[in-house]
């Protein structure tokens, strides 16, 4: 189980918010918080990929201390937008290292990928507070990143809605109390859709997520079902669940977040309005609560909650995604590397929307002396991803035509 300090923050001086990833969909809802209690936070880093222009205006309006744009083509914009400010700005790859590791007493980590890994372990190192949106820093090196934090006393608050969710319904619960933990899907976009159609799946189809307003990475995720897949992977990690304990449930109207299984029969779930605020809030309040503006939930007008079983015919990421987990050690990286190199290809309209789990199922059949290899470094972990998105770009050809 997930073990976090509980102790009451002191509120005398503002709180130090570093936010990696502050261009992104996560990055722009936690500066919505930040920004209603102004008062409260002393932004200190914002990084962004390369959206420069964006990153000077949040920079701007939170007071930032320093903006880091990661892209090192993006940085003349930025030091020009931001000229005469007083903000620090930096580019590149150290940089966005030295952000991560500027003190601060709440970093959120909302890069997309396992680009975020190595930002992510700098914010983790800190012992501070890590509120951790970016999921493929545990898929893919999920043993070596709790080993950190368990090094350092960070604690460690999930972002994403459903593993908020459990943190908040088995909070104070006992390891041997729980039975089961359900990840609830929306289903995605083509979630009624045949394979036939989901053949012929466009990019803008794929990125029309019927609740949630997210990046497109998260969003394509969310339609092929590796977004659940991946997020079984972080549970697993995060909450020390045996596979076993761990399933999904589609629930169209993503309302109920996670649903809990106790021993005695109870079973413990959490209902919000699908908005990240919620979530965020939760982590930025954490151990507290705080206001939040949300639309509330009304049940009376939402009238029926649904619920069914994932169909694995239609949606094979998940039947993969519990091969990668029994399997442990380098599946994980190898499975997320080849869901990025997947989506990417999906995105440069190289492969179908169907080819994309099959190239990650592909990669990883090809990859069983890496998935064998029991990583001892997160340089370790990098080596295996890089050779993992090597064996699934040679693979692409193979997928080029299926569509
Ligand atoms: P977005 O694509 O909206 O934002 C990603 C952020 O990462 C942007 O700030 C982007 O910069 C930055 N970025 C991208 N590539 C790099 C890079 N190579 N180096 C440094 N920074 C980079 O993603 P989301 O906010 O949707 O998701 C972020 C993470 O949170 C993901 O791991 C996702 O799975 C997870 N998550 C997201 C949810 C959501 O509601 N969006 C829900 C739950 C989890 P720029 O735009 O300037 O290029």
């Amino acid at each position: 189980m997930l073990s976090i300090r509980t102790e009451p923050r002191a509120h005398a001086a503002p709180r130090r918010i570093s936010v990696l990833g502050a261009t992104g969909s996560v990055g722009e809802s936690t500066l919505d918080l930040i920004g209603r209690n102004a008062a409260s936070y002393r932004v200190v880093a914002l990084t962004g990929g390369r959206n420069a222009s964006r990153l000077a205006e949040l920079a701007i309006r939170h007071r930032a201390q320093l903006a880091v744009i990661s892209d090192e083509h993006c940085y003349a914009e930025l030091c020009a937008a931001l000229a005469g400010t007083g903000i620090e700005t930096a580019s590149g790859n150290e940089a966005l290292l030295d952000a991560a590791e500027r003190p601060a007493d709440w970093i959120m980590a909302a890069i997309v990928g396992v680009a975020g890994l190595q930002p992510t372990l700098r914010a983790v190192r800190q012992g501070t507070c890590t509120a951790l949106a970016n999921k493929e820093c545990l898929v893919s090196a999920g043993a070596i990143f709790m080993a950190e934090v368990a090094r350092h006393s960070t604690t460690l608050l999930p972002v994403d809605s459903e593993h908020s969710a459990a943190l908040q319904v088995m909070r104070g619960a006992a390891p041997d109390e729980i039975e089961k933990v359900y990840l609830t899907a929306s289903g995605g976009p083509f979630r009624s859709w045949t394979r036939e159609a989901m053949a012929e799946a466009r990019i803008e189809q794929a990125l029309q997520h019927p609740n949630w307003s997210m990046g497109r990475k998260v969003t394509l995720d969310s339609a092929t079902l590796m977004n659940k897949g991946l997020e079984l992977l972080e549970a697993h990690h995060l909450f020390s669940l045996a596979p076993e304990q761990l399933d999904v449930l589609i629930h169209p109207q993503s309302m109920v977040h996670c649903l809990v299984y106790y021993r005695d029969g109870s079973v413990l779930a959490q209902m919000s309005c699908p908005d990240m605020r919620t979530p965020i809030a939760y982590s930025l309040a954490w151990p507290e609560r705080m206001d939040v503006p949300t639309k509330r939930l009304d049940l009376a007008e939402a009238g029926t909650l649904t619920f069914e079983a994932p169909d694995p015919e239609r949606f094979p990421a998940l039947r993969l995604a519990r091969q990668t987990l029994s399997a442990g050690r380098s599946a994980g990286t190898v499975f997320n590397a080849a869901n990025e190199v997947a989506g990417e290809a999906f995105f440069e309209e190289r492969i179908g929307f169907l080819a994309i789990v099959a190239l990650v199922e592909a990669t990883m059949d090809i990859a069983a002396d890496l998935t064998a290899l029991t990583p001892a470094s997160v340089d370790d972990v990098l080596a295996i991803d890089a050779e993992a998105r090597q064996r699934a770009l040679s693979l692409l050809p193979r997928f080029a035509s299926r569509r």
